[in-house]
């Protein structure tokens, strides 16, 4: 424990971050971390608690006290070890986790949580700084060959982990970039893609072989560019994991939902992730100058809202199904699980009005087959059932409606080429325990088997799929869950 009377002698400090109106104007990442000695400082607020609720509240089970005391230390190089042995990713973590295990920290009961979140940040930005993080290729190789399917956080760690362990990894990756939503999905000024990049790099180094542009599944589904049947693949590959995401939006099937004006969300953020990438494209869906309403108040409807902001929009709404949740949840009663209470991203920082209980009831017609307006109404909650309060409609002007009201399943033709089992929900049916679908040879993991989650689940995912598969070919495995 680095200072017994941290937690009391300091108070948190937040990372800082570029005013709103300037961040508006750019696509750059404009949260700062923490400097050396500030985030020492933080890592001394840490109790090194006997049991540390933290790593309970941490998906992949960061050793958080560990490397706080490393921190508070100044020995960032074994920090990065200790942070690396639980997570393959801490950069993309460490920018947009929502950090679960602050959450569930001890000194979250009566106090402020130690600032977790931005001590991994820091840890690993300073890594890469100083030329830390390298290529950490297998001693010897096992002659065992895997496909992944997917290069989300959940087909990246699991390919590391497998190429660590001396297995030929390919990644077969249906989009012209690696990185699932990373890459295309999140706004740039969250994850600049850079931090995408150079772990590609590194996976290359230790063996990993990508191909991009290849879609796994039926030919009959028609996809662009090259396609692979699942047969194929299980002929060239000892094993399979499929790690294809949650793919499947929520539709909103109200009348005027075939306007013009009326998309997607993820019609809408990816296509601005290429235009930062460098690429032309020859329509885009812009909001420069319009009234935007976003449906869905998660984490999709905010990357909406920033990008929105940023391409100039007249005005952004976001609506929301569900009441409006406390400012401030009862600490005592809710630690050390997630709370359900109001948060406010950075996104909504930039401007955006909030509606909460507002249901869609439908998209008015301009006369042109263009949106104009969208119908609404207020609802009630009572015993966790809504009910349209009478009289309570109203319009708002949209001339850009984004739906961002989560993800139902995976892409179903994808497990049906594949043929395996499927859950009430529609995802791969596969158990934490070895990730194998009812498939011979086929594993599933990410927001393909749990359903749309969190980055940080993804990489457990991808980590522990990766032991499952390892011992599968091997009948033991060293790998860690
Ligand atoms: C807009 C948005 C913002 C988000 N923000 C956050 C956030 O701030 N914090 C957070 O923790 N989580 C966030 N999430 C959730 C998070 O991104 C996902 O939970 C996570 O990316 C899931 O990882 P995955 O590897 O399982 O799948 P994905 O990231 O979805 O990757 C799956 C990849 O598989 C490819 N693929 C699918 N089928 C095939 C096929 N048949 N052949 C070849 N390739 C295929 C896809 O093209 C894709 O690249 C966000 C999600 C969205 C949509
Ligand atoms: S729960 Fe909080 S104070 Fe306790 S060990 Fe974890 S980070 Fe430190």
């Amino acid at each position: 424990m680095g200072k017994i009377t941290g937690f009391l002698d300091y108070p948190r400090l937040s990372e800082t971050s570029e005013a709103p109106a300037q961040r508006k104007k750019h696509w750059r990442e404009f949260i700062r971390h923490l400097g050396d000695a500030d985030a020492s400082t933080q890592a001394a607020r840490c109790m090194d608690c006997g049991i540390p609720f933290c790593h309970n509240g941490c998906p992949v089970n960061n050793l958080i006290p560990d490397f706080n005391e490393l921190v508070h230390q100044q020995d960032w190089r074994r920090a990065l070890e200790v942070l690396h042995s639980t997570n393959n990713f801490p950069e993309f973590t460490g920018r947009i986790c929502p950090a679960p295990c602050e959450s569930a920290c001890t000194l979250n009961i009566n106090s402020e949580a130690v600032g977790i979140k931005s001590i991994e940040h820091k840890i690993i930005d300073k890594g890469w700084e100083e030329g830390w993080v390298t290529a950490q290729p297998p001693a010897r190789l096992s002659g065992k060959s895997v496909a992944v399917i997917g290069s989300g956080p959940a087909g990246l760690a699991a390919a590391q982990q497998l190429a660590r362990a001396g297995h030929a990894v390919t990644v077969f990756e249906k989009n012209d970039r690696i990185g699932g939503l990373l890459r295309y999905g999140i706004p740039d000024f969250k994850l600049d893609k850079m931090l995408i990049d150079r772990r590609v790099e590194q996976l290359r180094g230790e063996g990993v072989q990508f191909r991009t542009g290849v879609f796994v599944g039926d030919a009959a589904a028609g996809a662009a560019g090259e396609t692979i049947t699942p047969e194929q693949l299980k002929q060239d590959f000892d094993a399979v994991v499929i790690a294809g995401g949650a793919e499947t939006p929520r539709d909103l099937p109200v009348p005027g939902r075939e306007l013009n004006g009326v998309h997607f969300a993820m019609d809408f953020l990816p296509q601005q992730n290429k235009v930062v990438a460098g690429d032309r494209l020859d329509r885009q869906i812009l909001a420069t100058a319009k009234n935007v309403v976003v449906i869905g108040g998660g984490d999709t409807g905010s990357d909406c809202v920033g990008t929105s902001n940023r391409h100039g929009a007249a005005s952004v709404t976001q609506f929301e199904l569900l009441p409006q949740p406390p400012l401030q949840e009862n600490k005592p009663l809710v630690w050390p699980y997630w709370p359900i209470r109001l948060r406010t991203s950075s996104s909504h920082e930039e401007g955006c009005q909030r509606d909460w209980a507002v249901a869609t009831k439908c998209f008015n017609d301009d006369g042109a087959g263009n949106v104009c307006s969208l119908t609404a109404v207020r609802l009630e909650w009572k015993d966790g059932r809504m009910a349209e309060i009478a009289g309570s409609e109203f319009e708002v002007p949209a001339g850009l409606v984004l739906l961002a009201m989560g993800f139902v399943s995976p892409l179903q033709h994808v497990l049906d080429a594949f043929g395996v089992e499927k859950d009430a929900r529609g995802n791969a049916k596969a158990g934490t325990d070895d990730y194998r679908t009812s498939v011979d040879r086929v594993f599933a993991a990410g927001d393909m088997r749990r359903g749309q989650s969190l980055v940080v689940w993804a990489i457990r995912e991808g980590r522990q799929c990766a032991r499952a598969v390892d011992e599968y070919l091997m009948g033991g495995s060293l790998l860690p869950r």
